[in-house]
């Protein structure tokens, strides 16, 4: 097993962003973790290159994984997507995209003077609520907290869909496992797709994937309006959205467009130093829908082999971030090589280990969410979010 400093040493062969200078001289590098054959850390890169330096991400894990004694690497990369920077371009069905009428409101209408409750916006018939799932920017682990939310929602007894709203990088098929082309069931409206027996819809199906294609913001409100709305969701209690990472115009609008029931806020516990997971929460707030809660994931490491908890990202942060903030805290979600690669393969932890302690961590999140949703309903719009006291 090597030591950290020879860890360091191989990272410093990594060039930076730009090919010049390398990662662990740029302080790109965060701590190291290291534990029974397994290397952690984590790379800060410029919010708007995520994507672009996806394979920085990969040369960094693959260095790391020749040292001897080394048998996996984990190398998290936490940045923002730029939009319009990702892979996606519309194939016939969603080139309809574009004729979708515009948004009801733009910024300054009903919800913008304050007090316009959520019910108010017209309801998708069948889908009882709507539930967004953001952050403040890319990496955090939005798409994988969907998913698992998703999925402990329904082991909780509720019937769930997933709408894909992560336009620029749609990650819910390859979570789900599922592909193929929705068919349209009558005019232009689509049957969703079924992973793990929730309904899925994501711009993934809709668009062929090697092509780049700048998508404005009014043409992802439009497309998101379409899955929204001309989907044969059936009968849903509810309907978890995957959105758009950050919190620029098209988040806003889509925000103030959909009927929502609240927002679920994912941030690891760097953001909330970054504020990024507040401007999420801001941006919710600033168009009146109910914040159901903050959830903190990669909040610490589980060692698979001491069982230790290691607080390798300074974990903690989001609760007390919470507190301060007045927001319901929903709970941490460790960092764990069997989330990743369970994510990463299209094998949810919450469906392939439903009795582990990270399906029980998800479904007490969901827990939690799920009564935040009914403790709204039943007290109306609130003005001001309340904070759920642990025990
Ligand atoms: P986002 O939607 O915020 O861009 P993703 O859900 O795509 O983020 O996650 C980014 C990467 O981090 C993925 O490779 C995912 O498997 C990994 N990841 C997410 N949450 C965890 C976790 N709790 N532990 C380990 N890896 C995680």
């Amino acid at each position: 097993m090597p030591t950290r400093e020879e860890v360091l040493a191989e990272l410093a062969k990594v060039k930076g962003p730009d090919l010049e200078g390398d990662i662990v001289s740029l302080g790109l590098v965060s701590d190291v973790f290291l534990s029974e054959g397994r290397v952690i850390f984590s790379i800060t890169v410029p919010a708007e290159r995520a994507q672009e330096l996806e394979p920085l991400r990969q040369a960094a894990e693959k260095v790391v994984s020749k040292l001897p004694g080394v048998k996996k690497v984990l190398a998290a990369l936490t940045s923002e997507r730029k939009p319009g920077s990702a892979p996606v371009r519309p194939a016939p069905a969603a080139g309809d995209a574009a004729s979708v009428p515009p948004p009801m409101q733009g910024r300054g209408g009903a919800a913008a003077k304050g007090k316009e409750p959520a019910a108010a916006k017209p309801g998708v018939p069948g889908v009882g609520a709507i539930i967004a799932v953001a952050s403040g920017k890319g990496g955090v682990g939005k798409s994988t907290t969907t998913c698992n939310l998703a999925l402990a929602l329904q082991a909780n007894g509720l019937r769930v869909g997933v709408l894909d709203a992560d336009i620029y990088g749609p990650s819910i098929p390859r979570l789900f496992r599922v592909s193929g082309r929705p068919e349209p069931v009558s005019g232009r409206i689509l049957k969703p797709l079924e992973g793990y027996g929730i309904k899925v819809m994501s711009m993934g199906f809709l668009v062929e994937e090697e092509t780049p294609m700048i998508w404005r913001g009014p043409m992802v409100i439009s497309a998101i309006t379409q899955m929204l709305r001309e989907v044969a969701w059936g009968e849903l209690d509810v309907l978890v959205v995957d959105m758009p990472p950050g919190t620029g115009d098209a988040q806003l609008t889509m925000a103030q467009n959909v009927p929502l029931a609240g927002a679920v806020i994912v941030s690891t516990p760097q953001d909330l130093a970054l504020i990024d997971a507040r401007k999420g929460l801001n941006m919710f707030r600033r168009v009146d829908v109910p914040l159901l809660g903050i959830v903190e994931n990669m909040s610490y490491f589980l060692c698979p082999d001491c069982g230790g908890r290691h607080d390798i990202f300074g974990h903690g942060g989001a609760r007390e971030e919470a507190e301060k903030l007045g927001v319901p805290f929903l709970g941490e979600v460790p960092l764990d090589m069997a989330i990743r690669e369970t994510s990463d393969a299209g094998t949810p932890v919450t469906v392939t280990d439903p009795d582990g302690a990270h399906a029980a961590v998800y479904k007490e999140i969901a827990r939690r969410v799920w009564a935040e949703v009914e403790r709204n309903r039943a007290e109306g719009q609130r003005d001001a979010p309340k904070i759920v006291l642990e025990s």
